[in-house]
Protein backbone atom coordinates (compact mmCIF):
# COMPACT_ATOMS: atom_id res chain seq x y z
CA UNK A 1 0.00 0.00 0.00
CA UNK A 2 2.83 2.38 1.00
CA UNK A 3 4.49 1.75 -2.52
CA UNK A 4 1.10 1.92 -4.49
CA UNK A 5 0.95 5.92 -2.30
CA UNK A 6 4.50 7.10 -3.13
CA UNK A 7 3.88 6.10 -6.88
CA UNK A 8 0.47 7.59 -6.85
CA UNK A 9 2.37 10.69 -5.24
CA UNK A 10 5.05 10.56 -7.76
CA UNK A 11 2.71 10.30 -10.85
CA UNK A 12 0.74 13.01 -9.22
CA UNK A 13 3.45 15.53 -8.88
CA UNK A 14 4.55 14.62 -12.87
CA UNK A 15 0.84 15.88 -14.05
CA UNK A 16 1.71 18.88 -12.45
CA UNK A 17 4.71 19.97 -13.39
CA UNK A 18 3.63 18.60 -17.23
CA UNK A 19 2.17 22.25 -17.69
CA UNK A 20 4.66 24.52 -15.79
CA UNK A 21 8.22 24.21 -15.06
CA UNK A 22 9.02 22.87 -11.19
CA UNK A 23 12.31 23.16 -9.19
CA UNK A 24 12.85 20.81 -6.27
CA UNK A 25 14.92 22.47 -3.42
CA UNK A 26 16.55 20.52 -0.64
CA UNK A 27 15.87 22.15 2.39
CA UNK A 28 17.31 21.20 6.09
CA UNK A 29 15.09 17.68 6.47
CA UNK A 30 12.87 18.11 3.41
CA UNK A 31 12.37 19.65 0.23
CA UNK A 32 10.14 22.42 -1.42
CA UNK A 33 8.57 22.01 -4.79
CA UNK A 34 8.45 24.93 -6.41
CA UNK A 35 5.91 25.57 -9.75
CA UNK A 36 6.51 28.47 -12.29
CA UNK A 37 2.91 28.68 -12.98
CA UNK A 38 3.65 32.13 -14.73
CA UNK A 39 4.13 35.94 -14.94
CA UNK A 40 4.09 36.54 -11.17
CA UNK A 41 2.17 33.65 -9.69
CA UNK A 42 3.87 30.76 -8.16
CA UNK A 43 2.09 27.21 -6.39
CA UNK A 44 4.66 25.44 -3.69
CA UNK A 45 4.70 22.11 -2.15
CA UNK A 46 5.43 21.31 1.29
CA UNK A 47 5.11 18.48 3.16
CA UNK A 48 1.90 17.40 1.13
CA UNK A 49 0.62 20.79 1.44
CA UNK A 50 -0.39 22.96 -1.46
CA UNK A 51 0.25 27.03 -0.97
CA UNK A 52 -0.74 29.04 -3.84
CA UNK A 53 1.03 32.55 -4.44
CA UNK A 54 -1.10 35.60 -6.54
CA UNK A 55 -3.53 32.52 -8.21
CA UNK A 56 -4.28 34.33 -11.50
CA UNK A 57 -6.86 32.07 -14.08
CA UNK A 58 -5.00 34.73 -17.40
CA UNK A 59 -1.66 31.93 -16.79
CA UNK A 60 -2.91 28.90 -16.06
CA UNK A 61 -6.21 26.50 -16.21
CA UNK A 62 -6.72 26.02 -12.17
CA UNK A 63 -9.35 23.30 -12.89
CA UNK A 64 -6.07 21.13 -13.75
CA UNK A 65 -3.99 22.09 -10.06
CA UNK A 66 -4.29 21.03 -6.61
CA UNK A 67 -6.37 22.75 -4.67
CA UNK A 68 -4.94 25.00 -1.96
CA UNK A 69 -4.17 24.54 1.53
CA UNK A 70 -2.79 28.18 1.89
CA UNK A 71 -3.28 31.48 -0.49
CA UNK A 72 -0.73 34.35 -0.20
CA UNK A 73 -1.93 37.48 -1.89
CA UNK A 74 0.88 40.34 -2.15
CA UNK A 75 -1.69 42.73 -3.10
CA UNK A 76 -4.47 43.79 -5.11
CA UNK A 77 -3.98 44.33 -8.83
CA UNK A 78 -5.73 42.01 -11.44
CA UNK A 79 -2.69 40.33 -12.10
CA UNK A 80 -2.83 39.64 -8.03
CA UNK A 81 -5.74 39.16 -6.77
CA UNK A 82 -7.94 37.01 -9.35
CA UNK A 83 -11.60 35.95 -8.03
CA UNK A 84 -12.17 33.52 -10.70
CA UNK A 85 -8.70 31.85 -9.80
CA UNK A 86 -9.12 32.48 -5.70
CA UNK A 87 -12.84 30.87 -6.20
CA UNK A 88 -11.15 27.42 -8.00
CA UNK A 89 -8.35 27.02 -5.99
CA UNK A 90 -10.51 27.47 -2.35
CA UNK A 91 -11.95 24.50 0.06
CA UNK A 92 -13.61 24.80 3.43
CA UNK A 93 -9.82 24.36 5.14
CA UNK A 94 -7.97 26.88 3.02
CA UNK A 95 -6.07 29.20 4.43
CA UNK A 96 -5.84 32.90 2.95
CA UNK A 97 -3.68 35.57 3.96
CA UNK A 98 -4.10 38.87 1.93
CA UNK A 99 -3.92 42.83 2.01
CA UNK A 100 -6.35 45.42 3.48
CA UNK A 101 -6.96 46.37 0.11
CA UNK A 102 -7.52 43.14 -1.33
CA UNK A 103 -10.28 41.97 1.28
CA UNK A 104 -12.13 45.64 0.47
CA UNK A 105 -11.83 45.08 -2.91
CA UNK A 106 -12.56 40.78 -3.80
CA UNK A 107 -15.17 39.79 -5.50
CA UNK A 108 -14.40 36.90 -3.84
CA UNK A 109 -15.67 36.82 -0.43
CA UNK A 110 -13.08 35.28 2.17
CA UNK A 111 -12.63 34.74 5.53
CA UNK A 112 -8.91 35.87 4.60
CA UNK A 113 -6.52 37.29 7.66
CA UNK A 114 -4.95 40.78 6.79
CA UNK A 115 -1.57 40.76 6.53
CA UNK A 116 0.45 44.34 6.81
CA UNK A 117 4.55 45.11 6.80
CA UNK A 118 6.19 44.05 9.36
CA UNK A 119 3.37 41.21 9.96
CA UNK A 120 4.79 37.11 11.18
CA UNK A 121 2.24 34.42 11.12
CA UNK A 122 2.84 30.40 10.68
CA UNK A 123 0.96 28.37 8.39
CA UNK A 124 1.00 24.94 8.06
CA UNK A 125 4.72 24.76 9.35
CA UNK A 126 5.62 27.79 7.19
CA UNK A 127 6.96 31.17 9.34
CA UNK A 128 6.11 34.24 6.81
CA UNK A 129 7.35 37.66 7.43
CA UNK A 130 5.57 40.46 5.13
CA UNK A 131 7.77 42.70 4.09
CA UNK A 132 6.87 46.43 2.45
CA UNK A 133 6.30 46.11 -1.19
CA UNK A 134 6.82 49.64 -3.52
CA UNK A 135 7.49 51.95 -6.00
CA UNK A 136 10.34 54.90 -5.14
CA UNK A 137 11.22 55.81 -8.61
CA UNK A 138 8.18 54.80 -11.15
CA UNK A 139 5.10 56.75 -10.91
CA UNK A 140 1.96 57.08 -12.84
CA UNK A 141 1.16 59.87 -14.49
CA UNK A 142 -0.39 61.98 -11.74
CA UNK A 143 1.95 60.69 -9.40
CA UNK A 144 1.34 58.33 -7.58
CA UNK A 145 3.69 55.52 -7.32
CA UNK A 146 2.46 52.38 -9.41
CA UNK A 147 2.43 50.54 -5.78
CA UNK A 148 2.33 52.35 -2.87
CA UNK A 149 4.37 52.25 0.00
CA UNK A 150 2.71 50.26 2.84
CA UNK A 151 0.18 48.79 0.93
CA UNK A 152 1.49 45.95 -0.35
CA UNK A 153 3.70 43.07 1.02
CA UNK A 154 6.65 41.11 -0.29
CA UNK A 155 6.60 37.54 2.44
CA UNK A 156 9.66 35.87 3.44
CA UNK A 157 9.15 31.97 3.55
CA UNK A 158 11.09 30.05 6.03
CA UNK A 159 10.81 26.78 5.15
CA UNK A 160 12.52 24.11 7.14
CA UNK A 161 15.48 26.72 7.45
CA UNK A 162 15.51 27.76 4.01
CA UNK A 163 14.15 31.40 3.30
CA UNK A 164 12.10 31.97 0.30
CA UNK A 165 11.56 35.68 -0.59
CA UNK A 166 8.62 36.49 -3.11
CA UNK A 167 9.04 40.17 -3.38
CA UNK A 168 5.42 41.14 -5.02
CA UNK A 169 5.81 43.94 -7.03
CA UNK A 170 8.40 46.53 -5.95
CA UNK A 171 11.57 47.91 -6.46
CA UNK A 172 15.02 47.60 -4.91
CA UNK A 173 13.71 49.40 -1.82
CA UNK A 174 16.16 50.14 0.93
CA UNK A 175 14.49 47.77 3.24
CA UNK A 176 16.28 45.12 1.66
CA UNK A 177 19.49 45.47 2.80
CA UNK A 178 17.96 44.77 6.70
CA UNK A 179 15.93 41.05 5.49
CA UNK A 180 19.13 39.16 7.02
CA UNK A 181 19.33 35.47 5.38
CA UNK A 182 17.76 35.10 1.70
CA UNK A 183 18.14 31.52 -0.22
CA UNK A 184 16.16 32.00 -2.69
CA UNK A 185 14.56 35.45 -4.33
CA UNK A 186 12.11 35.87 -6.65
CA UNK A 187 12.84 39.56 -8.24
CA UNK A 188 9.82 41.05 -9.98
CA UNK A 189 11.42 42.56 -13.43
CA UNK A 190 8.88 44.88 -15.64
CA UNK A 191 8.86 48.20 -15.97
CA UNK A 192 7.27 50.85 -15.29
CA UNK A 193 5.38 49.01 -12.83
CA UNK A 194 8.43 47.22 -11.22
CA UNK A 195 12.39 47.08 -11.83
CA UNK A 196 14.86 47.31 -14.59
CA UNK A 197 17.17 44.73 -14.48
CA UNK A 198 19.71 46.97 -13.15
CA UNK A 199 17.71 47.74 -10.31
CA UNK A 200 17.27 43.60 -9.91
CA UNK A 201 21.07 43.65 -9.91
CA UNK A 202 20.98 46.40 -7.18
CA UNK A 203 18.54 44.32 -4.98
CA UNK A 204 20.57 40.96 -5.43
CA UNK A 205 23.72 43.07 -4.61
CA UNK A 206 21.57 43.74 -1.03
CA UNK A 207 19.94 40.36 -0.68
CA UNK A 208 22.45 37.84 -1.34
CA UNK A 209 20.45 34.94 -2.19
CA UNK A 210 21.55 31.64 -2.98
CA UNK A 211 19.40 31.56 -5.97
CA UNK A 212 17.81 34.18 -7.83
CA UNK A 213 14.72 33.81 -10.06
CA UNK A 214 13.42 37.03 -11.98
CA UNK A 215 10.05 36.88 -12.13
CA UNK A 216 6.82 39.03 -13.39
CA UNK A 217 9.60 39.96 -16.54
CA UNK A 218 6.75 40.25 -19.10
CA UNK A 219 8.97 41.03 -22.35
CA UNK A 220 12.14 42.15 -20.53
CA UNK A 221 14.74 40.05 -22.19
CA UNK A 222 16.19 37.82 -18.98
CA UNK A 223 19.77 37.76 -20.85
CA UNK A 224 20.35 41.43 -19.57
CA UNK A 225 20.34 39.97 -16.18
CA UNK A 226 22.15 36.94 -16.33
CA UNK A 227 24.98 39.65 -17.83
CA UNK A 228 24.61 41.86 -15.33
CA UNK A 229 25.23 39.32 -13.17
CA UNK A 230 27.74 37.12 -14.54
CA UNK A 231 30.43 38.19 -12.31
CA UNK A 232 28.27 37.81 -9.09
CA UNK A 233 29.37 34.26 -8.07
CA UNK A 234 27.57 33.66 -5.05
CA UNK A 235 24.32 34.39 -6.76
CA UNK A 236 22.96 31.65 -9.23
CA UNK A 237 20.36 33.01 -11.90
CA UNK A 238 17.71 30.53 -13.04
CA UNK A 239 15.42 31.87 -15.83
CA UNK A 240 12.12 29.69 -16.20
ZN1 LIG B 1 0.99 45.48 -8.99
ZN1 LIG C 1 1.90 42.73 -10.95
Amino acid sequence: MKKFTITLMALSITLISIAHKADTIKTTNSHVVIHFIGHGTLMLEYNGKVFHIDPWNRVANYDSLPKANAVLLTHHHQDHLDSIALAKVFTNGTELYWTETCAKLSKFKANGKVIANGNTFSVLGVTVKAVPAYNIVNKRNNGEPYHMKGEGNGYILNVDNTTIYIAGDTENIPEMAEFGKIDIAFLPMNIPFTMTPEMVKDAVLMLKPRILYPYHYGKTDTNLILELLKDFKGTEVRIR
